[in-house]
């Protein structure tokens, strides 16, 4: 493919990946693709690597991971830049019920500056001899054989591998002709909206999660401590169950009014974000051709607690991993999805099934208050991390 530029056309540099969107799964794409010696270019439309910030921070320690997902290979490096770039550790997650009922779990996860963790990420990539585009949004051009990616900002290039890693919903994944539809149906699309709020007061070693059909219809609120008082409010509400419903924002306002006014001090908004997430499990195919999809652009956040750098760095470490073998010739690139499935496959499929059962009770807070009673602190920490409770395991199967 030839491309204009000042008049003269130019061939495009030739890439063994690239990698569109420089988020968590791009980034672990590119690392690992690099490290296994091959040449790749990195496209991200932002200018500023992993700013603004929309997430809640929270990542799961390398214990908790382990037992999170036990099948994931190389959890320990993959966690690397996560304890550089915590700001705060907690050691527990409260979960509380519509009706007043609390369960508290032992769980321990990093606070993240996510700004500093994707920074470090994009510093491996280049000390690994990665090249970047940012600053403008990439476009995957498929004709024939040949796979091409170009942005705006310069450094079009021919790739013989593609990592759609450009997030939900995901225009490269629709380009290569990923079943994307399922993803985008109401039910499966979760909006989210967080403020971060100085001067909180919360305490600073429990994460909470509050579930309500009132304020976050279909999903759960949650408060995340940053440390020194700053926490990450918001609510994740499942688009199908808000019909009729307040806007996010308002249920947004009234669940920081309910929990910060009426348990802490009152703080102050100091940063908003608003984002929509898939959580209707992974896309049925996420290899097409050469186009390999990783983390939230293959539908891969869990339903059950809304995470997914986790699972977006696994993926990209895969195909990264995958995209190299199959350039020394040693497998095909299908072998991505194969080996992703084996190694975080279970949990995401149970947390989907889950999420499906879980959908029964939300619209009626008395029964989501028995379902957790129900379940008893062990079986809602094994929901909230992807297992299937036994005395649910019934259920799993009609759904
Ligand atoms: C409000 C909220 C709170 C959350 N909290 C948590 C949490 O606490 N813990 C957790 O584990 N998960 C959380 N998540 C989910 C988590 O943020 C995502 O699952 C994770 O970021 C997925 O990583 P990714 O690399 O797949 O995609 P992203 O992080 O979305 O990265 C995609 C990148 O691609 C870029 N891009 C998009 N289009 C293009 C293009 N055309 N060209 C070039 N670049 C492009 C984007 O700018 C972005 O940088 C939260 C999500 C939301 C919305």
């Amino acid at each position: 493919m030839k491309l204009p530029r000042g008049g003269a056309y130019l061939q495009p540099e030739s890439v063994d990946v690239a990698v569109i969107g420089a988020g968590p799964g791009g980034l672990s794409a590119a690392i690992y693709a690099a490290k296994n010696g091959l040449k790749v270019r990195i496209f991200e439309k932002k200018s500023r690597i992993g700013f603004p910030t929309v997430c809640g921070e929270l990542l799961p320690t390398e214990e908790e991971m382990k037992r999170l997902l036990p099948r994931a290979d190389g959890i320990p490096e993959l966690f690397d830049a996560a304890a550089s770039a915590a700001v705060n550790k907690c050691r527990r997650i409260g979960v509380l019920s519509p009706l007043g009922g609390s369960w508290s779990l032992s769980f321990d996860a990093y606070i993240l500056d996510r700004h500093r963790f994707e920074s470090l990420l994009f510093e491996e990539t280049r000390l690994l001899g990665v090249e970047s585009t940012l600053g403008a949004p990439a476009r995957l051009m498929l004709s024939g054989k040949k796979a091409c990616v170009e942005s705006p900002a310069g450094g079009a290039v021919e790739a013989e591998v593609v990592v759609a890693a450009d997030g939900f919903p995901s225009r490269a994944a629709v380009e290569a002709g990923l079943p994307v539809r399922e993803y985008l149906r109401p039910e499966n699309l979760a909006a989210c909206l967080q403020y971060r709020v100085a001067g909180a007061g919360v305490e600073e070693d429990m994460v909470e999660v509050y579930f309500s059909s009132r304020l976050a219809p279909g999903g759960y609120g949650w408060i995340i401590p940053k440390g020194n008082g700053e926490v990450n409010i918001g609510i994740g509400a499942r688009k199908s169950a808000l019909r009729g419903k307040a806007a996010v924002s308002k249920l947004l306002d009234s669940f920081v009014r309910e929990r910060l006014g009426e348990r802490y001090e009152p703080g102050k908004i100091v940063a908003k974000a608003a984002d929509v997430l898939p959580v209707g499990g992974a896309l049925r195919s996420t290899c097409n051709g050469r186009v390999l999809a990783v983390g939230d652009a293959a539908g891969m956040v869990m339903p059950t607690n809304g995470g997914g750098i986790p699972t977006a760095l696994i993926s990209g470490k895969i195909a990264g991993e995958t995209a190299a073998r199959h350039l020394g010739g040693g497998c095909a690139l299908l072998e991505y999805e194969r080996t992703w499935r084996r190694q975080i496959g279970e949990e995401l499929e149970n947390a989907t099934k889950l999420r499906r059962i879980a959908d029964r009770l939300m619209g009626s807070d008395r029964a989501v208050h028995w379902g957790f009673t129900f379940l008893g602190e062990k079986g809602v920490r094994e929901v909230l991390t992807c297992k299937v409770p036994w005395t649910v395991s019934p259920l799993i199967k009609l759904v």
